[in-house]
């Protein structure tokens, strides 16, 4: 039972011009899964080669249960990585595969057979032992992919988006197995993904990745309803949240369609926290409310409404910018109505244009 943290991580390639990880901290708990999200390219399969030994940090280091392993090889370390891509042999069998990092340990064979039968029959797959890898479907070369990953009783199992090459059902089947797994082995995980989505419906914490850097790390709630930069905001949510650019004047906000005062309580602190007077005001889809015209902050034209299923998406243009609100499927509205938009001031979030949140 080990956590595993980074310290100061930083992984440069091409003479130092590619900054892959930028000085990263990262500390992820023994037993918890943690889930390293951010749009392609941010750093997050270099963090995982990192952790694995399958990269070299330029500079930092990293500790597995308080013991320095930033140097180590991947075979000194009770590491297992599942890929994207499966990597399975395919000249080898299902078992052949499962067996083969405890064959290169040295571990004697009925220790293999054992370890093996153990994984197969936790993953359920018993009964493909005999059959080579082009002889199974995608889903079932991942559970031997999983299989294979556990077969070595790793202390820290790290999967890199496990779950692309798998149809919607199947991963929405395979995440719940994962999740379960993941707790009967009671290790430390880390998974990454770049789909927002499949990171809140995983995560203990979420790890947001913005080119090369942490943004945020806490559990799914916390990112969604308490975002603490502009790109946590933006990038965790769908419908995403909406975006209003602001100045503050005294305790007055200045948007291009509608103005209104603060409280002294919130425009005191808010002055002080930005840079200059400008200001952007994130509202999630949910909370901004459907009234009827001069009822609420502004007024627009229902421009598309996209249901979905027991809500819909109502969208609307705010001066240049076309907004989403969500509202319940049977809420009364329709395409071409004119409204009034509300807010749900209490949920609403406070950024200074150059990213970080002004207010918690
Ligand atoms: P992600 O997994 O989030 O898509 P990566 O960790 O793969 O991101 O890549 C981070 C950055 O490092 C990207 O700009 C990528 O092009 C670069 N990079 C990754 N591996 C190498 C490499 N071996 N050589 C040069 N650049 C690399």
């Amino acid at each position: 039972m080990v956590d595993a943290k980074l310290t100061d991580v930083r992984k440069t390639f091409n003479d130092g011009q590619v900054v892959a990880i930028d000085d990263i901290d990262l500390h992820i708990e023994d037993g918890e899964l943690l889930v390293l999200v951010g749009p392609s390219g941010c750093g997050k399969s270099t963090t995982m080669r990192c952790i694995a030994g399958l990269e070299t940090p330029n500079g930092g280091t990293i500790e597995f249960g308080g013991h320095e392993v930033t140097n180590l090889p991947p075979k000194d370390r009770e590491v297992s990585m599942v890929f994207q891509n499966y990597a399975l042999y395919p000249s080898m069998t299902v078992y052949e595969n499962m067996a083969f990092g405890l064959k290169m340990r040295g571990a004697d064979r009925e220790t293999i057979d054992e370890q093996v039968r153990w994984a197969a029959e936790t993953m359920e797959i018993g009964d493909l032992l005999d059959r080579y890898p082009t002889q199974l479907s995608g889903g079932q070369q991942q559970r031997v992919a999983l299989g294979r990953a556990i077969v070595r009783d790793p202390a820290i199992f790290l999967l890199d988006e496990p779950l692309s090459n798998l149809d919607a059902k199947l991963r929405a089947v395979m995440r719940t197995e994962i999740q379960e797994l993941q707790q009967e082995l009671d290790v430390a995980a880390v998974f990454v993904t770049h789909d927002q989505e499949e990171a809140m419906s995983m995560g203990d914490r979420i790890a947001v990745m913005n080119a090369g850097r942490i943004e945020q790390v806490a559990p799914p709630e916390e990112i969604y309803h308490d975002p603490n930069s502009l790109f946590v905001a933006d990038f965790i949510g769908s419908p995403a949240i909406n975006f209003f650019e602001c100045s503050l004047t005294g305790t007055t906000i200045d948007h291009d369609v509608f103005s209104f005062d603060l409280p002294d309580s919130i425009a005191e602190p808010l002055a002080a926290g930005l840079d200059g007077d400008q200001v952007v005001i994130g509202i999630r889809p949910e909370d901004l409310g459907i009234t009827d015209p001069g009822q609420g902050l502004f007024d627009t034209r229902v421009e598309v409404i996209e249901p979905m299923g027991d809500r819909k998406i109502v969208y609307m243009d705010v001066g240049d910018r076309r907004m989403e609100a969500v509202v319940p499927s049977n809420a009364a509205v329709e395409e071409g109505d004119d409204i009034g938009v509300s807010v749900n001031w209490p949920n609403s979030h406070f950024f200074s244009p150059s990213g970080p949140k002004v207010l918690k």
